[in-house]
């Protein structure tokens, strides 16, 4: 069995900062073939997202939810696409966040699943996703869509992490796939 969670602003959905509102989720390309593709092999999938716009004052948290709702409306698949989904709306982070690149969250997985890191693995756009699977000991996948605007941190990815970075989704399926054997 393999689990993959999946960072949302940045990695299945196109980065706007601080989007709250419904209608400017755009998925970004290959996001439902990627999920389509885990769900067929029965991976479990998971969506954990920073959201400190909450505690900013920006948006409330029923607005995250709401925008959760139509990313998955617009990814139409006929069933259940996420185990358990992870909102972190605190910031600055206490000591008790949920906030990556805390491990609290992945902690929790892997003790209610009985997961084996090396069978855990993180999407994500920032390096904050990907320290907290360095953090984890599980496996990281960065994507960069815009090299200009990246938030990951390659030197830190790819040469302290020891991740790779790709720059479409189709291209991280593919991987997993290849190392899943
Ligand atoms: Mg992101």
């Amino acid at each position: 069995m393999r689990y993959i969670i999946f960072d949302r602003d940045g990695t299945l959905i196109k980065h706007k900062k601080y989007l709250h509102k419904p209608e400017d989720i755009e998925l970004i390309p290959g996001s439902r073939d990627i999920i389509l593709s885990f769900l067929k092999k029965g991976y479990l999938l998971f969506l954990h997202t920073n959201q400190s716009g909450v505690s900013r004052g920006y948006f409330k948290i029923e607005d995250v939810k709401k925008c959760n709702e139509q990313m998955i409306e617009l990814l139409n698949i006929n069933s259940k696409i996420f185990e358990d989904v992870c909102i972190a709306t605190d910031y600055p982070p206490g000591l008790d966040s949920y906030r990556k690149p805390s491990t609290k969250y992945g902690l929790e997985l892997i003790k209610k699943y009985k997961i084996e890191s090396s069978q855990l693995i993180y999407i994500g756009d920032n390096t904050s996703d990907l320290e907290t699977a360095y953090k984890l000991n599980c496996i990281g996948y960065g994507i960069c869509l815009d090299k200009k605007n990246s938030f990951l941190d390659k030197d830190i990815v790819t040469k302290r992490f020891n991740f790779t970075i790709h720059d479409s989704l189709s291209e991280i399926k593919n991987e997993i796939i290849k190392n899943d054997n």
